[in-house]
């Protein structure tokens, strides 16, 4: 072993809570990521971590240790400014399926590299690769080629990239080392700053469909997110968005992409009591585009960069950019499958819609075949939900709340009452659902 150091002696220390040195942090995961230091050993690390914390700058160097541990994509050739988003991860979240193409025709490069769905919540991922062909998994050239072309492409973790990351998170994932604001955070931007990126907009989420659940949390990791990009010297914005109830009409990949496609083709999706069921998807989408663009120096402020990304979306520009991209990706948009079977839930009482248990609908998706309950399942893409009304809508007892897609009628039955579960109705009007809280500079 060719380590300075014994790996116990890491581990006591940051037991007892003194810090590592960044050359510590160094040594340790480079030796994690070449297997001399065993799985048994690191995981008694990360569970230190858990309950004893890191320092920001501990933060900061195991985020830089996790980003040497591969490849760092060289877009130097491509002489543009390059901004990216990530999301902490939510229920029907397509944002980035519209806003890439809109941030993309505004002249800003956007390298999308996302993951796959993560729990409860769903991924960009398996959401691209519902359309019938396409290949998320570029190598870096190809990458850039298609980035060159049009400006943005969309791909997965390779296996160049933080595989530190990679070897820690399955660990973390059987060990309870999950949940921590420290190694939430290097994980993140190990594989952000991967990206050779200039700026970053964070979409951070708080709520019952969230990882955070609260506002409080949320913030939390914004800043420790934000600190490690500033340290790094890249532009980093995060917006604290509301995940009390799933974004958007749709849930379910194939589902999402048909929603994405609406939207970009500029329609609406107007429910019983004449609300846009599209309006929420719409709007972060546009307002995560104007802080990209903004971050991106096209515009003088936010307000401009929001109707640059109006612009793009309602000239149709953004819609031909993603059918470009999909077709360069080897997607046929003319294939997206509809499912097999659908039956609507109905409502069992009157009243106000005033939440929507997020985490439980995504976990009745899994149910479904929406999302994986094991790393290697399988995914059915037609599988997922349509939500009719959102908090603050007034329901009339039976009204068609949900309806349910899916490959197996038995199935879709079977979650019916339990879906029921996840929704309040009340007499009193809720107070206004506010999408976006907070905005980090
Ligand atoms: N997403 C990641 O990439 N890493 C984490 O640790 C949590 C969410």
């Amino acid at each position: 072993m060719s380590l300075p150091f014994l790996p116990v002696e890491i581990i006591k220390k940051t037991r007892d809570k003194i810090p590592l040195t960044n050359n510590e942090i160094k040594e340790f995961i480079a030796g994690y990521t070449k297997g001399e230091i065993p799985d048994y050993q690191i995981s008694a690390w990360l569970m230190a971590v858990v309950l004893r914390g890191l320092t920001s700058q501990e933060t900061y160097a195991l985020t830089k240790a996790m980003l040497h541990s591969g490849t760092i994509i060289d877009l130097k050739s491509i002489a543009k400014t390059k901004v990216d988003k990530h999301s902490t991860g939510g229920i029907g979240d397509k944002a980035s399926l519209i806003l890439g193409p809109i941030v993309a025709a505004c002249g800003i490069v956007v390298p999308m590299m996302s993951g796959r769905g993560l729990g409860h919540t769903g991924g960009t991922l398996d959401k691209l690769e519902s359309i019938p062909g396409f290949n998320t998994q570029l190598d870096h050239e190809t990458f850039k080629k298609i980035l060159l072309q049009y400006g943005i492409c969309f791909i997965g973790q390779t296996k160049d990239i933080c595989p530190a990351d990679k070897k820690m998170y399955s660990l973390r994932d059987v060990t309870g080392t999950v949940e921590s604001l420290e190694l939430i955070s290097a994980s993140i931007m190990s594989k952000k700053l991967a990206e050779d990126l200039d700026g970053l907009v964070l979409d951070v989420k708080f709520g019952s469909g969230a990882f955070m659940k609260t506002l409080e949390s949320a913030k939390a990791l914004a800043q420790s997110l934000q600190t490690i990009g500033k340290n790094d010297g890249k532009k980093v914005t995060a917006l604290l968005t509301n995940m009390n109830q799933p974004l958007g009409a749709f849930i379910g990949n194939s589902l999402e992409i048909f929603e994405c496609l609406e939207i970009l083709s500029g329609k609406t999706l107007i429910n019983k009591v004449g609300r846009d069921l599209y309006e929420d998807t719409r709007e972060l989408s546009l307002t995560l585009a104007a802080h990209m663009i903004y971050l991106g120096g096209k515009a003088i402020d936010i307000q401009t960069a929001h109707q640059l990304a109006e612009d793009a979306l309602t000239s149709g520009k953004a819609l031909r950019l993603f059918e470009d991209v999909c077709t360069a990706q080897g997607g046929d948009l003319k294939k997206l499958s509809k499912a097999t079977y659908a039956i609507d839930v109905n409502a069992h009482s009157s009243g106000y819609l005033v939440g929507i248990n997020g985490e439980a609908v995504g976990m009745l998706g899994i149910k479904l075949g929406a999302g994986r309950a094991k790393l290697n399942d399988s995914i059915t893409s037609t599988a997922g939900l349509k939500i009719h009304f959102k908090v603050g809508d007034l329901v009339t007892d039976n009204d068609i709340l949900w309806t349910l897609y899916g490959e197996s009628i038995e199935l879709l039955n079977s979650i019916k009452d339990e879906l029921l579960k996840t929704v309040v109705i009340e007499k009193n009007k809720p107070m206004p659902f506010e999408l976006i809280k907070e905005v980090l500079y």
